[in-house]
């Protein structure tokens, strides 16, 4: 770990890869990460920013096409062993499963009273045009925000690109191209950087878990999750076909320990028997299902029509308005817990870390 200014508001900046630090290979043309001290060459007035810098570089540097829950857990525990020590942390991702990354760390860092701070680019920070110098900025900022008490303005996981602030477990990724490249279809952007920066009511407004005092990372995933995503005519019975042979034949989705269903509209689903059937093997091997919408704006809603009852008869999880990057990695915390079906199903159903509306 390397510092690079003097005191004021300590922030960690915590280097994972992604196109923001990349750099092009001339023989290739194909972009690959540079060490993170090309970075600070690239972006000299990070020297001149209000705030203390201190920097954490992966050893193995990523295109976020490898993340997973491993590295998610990886980036908690740097988080977890320099919480006491820093006031707000910057992880600079590729924007590609950043969202999947962003939502993992709201759930595994709980009670978590500090800023953490997703951000990436859509162009190398070498690059004339990169938006990455504006964004690593805007980060660095937010990360360091107080508010009239001295407090951080930010106690949750975001992430900022493009000129907003977001709740990291609400957006997705919608383009590979605009420096906008994150929407957050269901939920207010927490704060918007013009000439000032605007912030939102709704910052912080995360009811807190009962039973979760203090800090925490939770490193356990389960990471047997599947995503089962409805197209008219897909075979619902191949679903189905056993694997194994005797009597270790199981069904191939009952390998998983859970499944997030991206079903149509306000949450609709095929009612012909092979997906009844698909539904009683699910709720046979205590499977839970988590509903959420392809659509990228609005809920589901179980029960709206009779496409849907269905799944209501089952125990179909209601995912709400829940981005299925949320849904995925909320499975994966929630299931890493062993509580059993019907307590995992309750969990699943209700926001724990404003990842879904509240009714
Ligand atoms: N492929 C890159 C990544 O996700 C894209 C980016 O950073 O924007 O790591």
């Amino acid at each position: 770990m390397e510092k690079t200014t003097g005191k004021k508001r300590r922030v960690l900046l915590i280097y994972t890869g992604g196109t923001i630090g990349m750099i092009q290979d001339p023989r290739t043309g194909a972009l690959s990460p540079f060490r993170f001290e090309r970075l600070q060459e690239a972006v000299p007035d990070l020297k001149n920013l209000n705030v203390e810098i201190s920097t954490y570089s992966f050893p193995r540097l990523i295109d976020s096409s490898d993340m997973g829950p491993e590295g998610w857990s990886a980036i908690g525990g740097v988080i977890r062993d320099h919480y006491q020590a820093y006031d707000g942390f910057v992880v600079l991702h590729g924007t590609d499963t950043m969202a999947y990354t962003a939502s993992a760390l709201s759930f595994t860092l709980e009670n978590l009273q500090k800023p953490v701070v997703l951000t990436g680019s859509q162009l190398p920070v070498g690059v004339l045009r990169s938006d990455g110098k504006a964004n690593l900025v805007n980060s660095i900022e937010m990360a360091a925000a107080v508010d009239e008490k001295g407090q951080p303005k930010v106690r949750e996981v975001c992430v900022c690109f493009g000129d907003s602030l977001y709740r990291g477990n609400r957006i997705t990724k919608y383009s590979a191209e605009s420096f906008k490249a994150f929407l957050s279809p269901n939920f207010p952007a927490l704060a918007k950087a013009g000439v000032h920066v605007r912030w939102s009511e709704e910052l912080n407004r995360i009811k807190r878990q009962p039973g979760e005092t203090g800090f925490r990372l939770q490193t356990e995933l389960e990471h047997r999750i599947f995503i089962f995503k409805l197209y008219p005519g897909c075979p619902i019975s191949l679903n189905l076909g056993m694997v194994g042979t005797g009597k270790e034949a199981v069904p191939f989705l009952a390998r998983f320990k859970g499944v997030v269903l991206e079903s149509y509209g306000s949450g609709n689903a095929p009612s012909c028997p092979e997906f009844e059937q698909w539904l009683q093997v699910m709720r046979r091997h205590r499977i839970p299902v988590l509903n959420v919408t392809q659509c990228a704006e609005g809920s589901v809603e179980m029960g709206k029509y009779a496409a849907s009852t269905l799944l209501q008869e089952y125990g179909v999880v209601n995912g709400r308005d829940m981005t299925t990057e949320a849904a995925v990695a909320k499975m994966m915390y929630v299931l890493a817990k062993g509580l059993g079906y019907r307590e995992s199903c309750r969990l699943l159903g209700r926001p724990l870390r404003g990842e879904m509306a509240c009714t």
